[in-house]
């Protein structure tokens, strides 16, 4: 099959990759000139374990290939994965769809046979009869069915969860799209759940499910503020309850507030619509509040601990929002970082992927360390705000010959307590 992905970003990247792998003849078109040029040369444009070996390894069967235009991109397609990004509108915060609706309106006049058009991107719902209108109305005589395909792979893992996906929501009512996609899809009938519905049911499963995520990791950030004021432990609490398989041990380790391109922008596009629908949907507006608070009450934190110092200096492990990618975007630890700025604090940070990003966020307002030992140097605070697995196995004796006062932070609760404080350190941790 001739695949074409618009948008070739943090998920149409690895989805690209991983069709190639399949055997499929994979096109990804994206509006970004130097990321293709970078690609088509091998080179990734985003971290991702393991993707740049397939990326090589399908660039040189053929199997993959890269392109600025949409005419070469999308002609004789079988299917149109469109995958570019829907972020917060600057304003409101809810979902801004001119991507989405520019790439529908680009690709409509090149569809010259049937093809399957299958939303990747999270959008709202009934974005799917949005794109069908902006389809026939560039090109009323194209053939073609609008399906809602939702994405659910962890940044981090994006190229572990194409081949290992838990289920495929497939959202539509044409039979011609489920014989199209049940093709696409055979190498993984027998290992996941593929699950057909309609269009608006799996538009909304994206949403209902990132929402849920977030309110389990606001849930236990809200039950460690908790255990600090009851002299209980966090750790000890998730662990005896996500012993329960009712609530599942994932997701329930506190930390910094959840972060990241899709959990923040999400619970807003869903507060969204529910506000369209007239729905009102409390625990989601809760957590909404709750984790923007969390930032700054980590930011106050922090201060508290140093405040009595003169011109004191605090050390950053950790940007990207969460250990194994390179991405910055809605990072808890940009949001302190920001705050903490406001008090023209001295900031030098460290993280082992996403310093490049953050660098095109932060610019030269922080200093940028060349490792988890240099980030010390004549420090008063050590704040972990990233759970990179690097940090967790770190020489604790080498960081604190660094320091000027031996204070520790460690908003993923990822080192050894007992450890940290024998060698002599004054040490707190989320919810204890
Ligand atoms: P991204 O910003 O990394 O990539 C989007 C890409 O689309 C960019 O490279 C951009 O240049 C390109 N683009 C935009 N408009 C275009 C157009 N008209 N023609 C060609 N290219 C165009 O975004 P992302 O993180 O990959 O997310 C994409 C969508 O997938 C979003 O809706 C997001 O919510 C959803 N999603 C993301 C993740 C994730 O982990 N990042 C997971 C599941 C779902």
């Amino acid at each position: 099959m001739k695949i074409s992905i618009i948008g070739t970003g943090y998920v149409g990247l690895p989805t690209g990759v991983g069709l190639a792998e399949l055997g499929h003849q994979v096109i990804c078109i994206d509006r970004e000139i130097s990321k293709i040029n970078r690609l088509k040369e091998g080179e990734i444009t985003l971290f991702e374990d393991g993707l740049e070996e397939l990326l090589k390894k399908n660039l040189a069967k053929g199997n993959i290939s890269f392109t600025n235009s949409m005419k070469e991109g999308i002609t004789g397609a079988d299917i149109v994965l469109i995958a570019v990004g829907t972020p917060p509108h600057p304003e409101t915060k809810e979902a801004d769809m001119k991507y989405v609706h520019a790439a529908a309106t680009e690709l409509a006049q090149y569809l010259n046979k049937y093809t399957v058009i299958a939303t990747k991107s999270t959008v709202p719902v009934g974005t799917g009869d949005d794109i069908e209108i902006l389809i026939s109305k560039t090109n009323p005589h194209a053939k073609f069915d609008v399906v809602s395909l939702p994405e659910f792979l962890r940044e981090g893992f994006a190229v572990y969860d194409f081949f290992n996906p838990d289920r495929i929501i497939i959202g539509t009512d044409s039979d011609s799209a489920k014989n199209v996609l049940t093709e696409l899809y055979k190498p993984f009938a027998e290992k996941s759940k593929i699950l057909f519905v309609k269009r608006r049911s799996s538009e909304t499963i994206k949403y209902a499910s990132n929402a849920f995520l977030a309110l389990k990791i606001h849930y236990i950030n809200e039950m460690a503020d908790f255990c600090e004021k009851a002299n209980a432990d966090i750790d000890e609490v998730a662990k005896g309850m996500g012993l329960d398989s009712r609530i599942g041990n994932k997701f329930l380790n506190p930390g910094p507030g959840y972060g990241g391109s899709c959990f923040p922008k999400d619970t807003y596009a869903m507060h969204f619509m529910a506000k369209q629908n007239g729905v009102e949907l409390t625990l989601i507006d809760a957590a909404i509040k709750g984790n923007e608070k969390r930032k700054q009450n980590i930011a106050k934190k922090i201060i508290s601990k140093i405040n009595h110092i003169y011109a004191p200096k605090i050390a950053i492990l950790g940007l990207t929002f969460k250990g194994g990618t390179d991405d910055c975007r809605e990072s808890p630890a940009m949001e302190i970082i920001a705050e903490l700025l406001k008090y023209e604090l001295k900031i030098t940070a460290y993280d082992p992927k996403g310093m490049k990003n953050a660098n095109e966020l932060l610019g030269d307002k922080i200093d940028y360390a060349d490792n988890m030992y240099s980030v010390a140097n004549d420090a008063d605070i050590l704040v972990i705000l990233t759970e990179w697995e690097d940090f967790k196995s770190c020489d604790l004796h080498k960081i604190m010959v660094h320091m000027r006062h031996k204070n520790i932070f460690d908003t993923r609760n990822i080192l050894n307590s007992e450890l940290v404080k024998k060698i002599g350190f004054s040490y707190e941790r989320i919810g204890q």
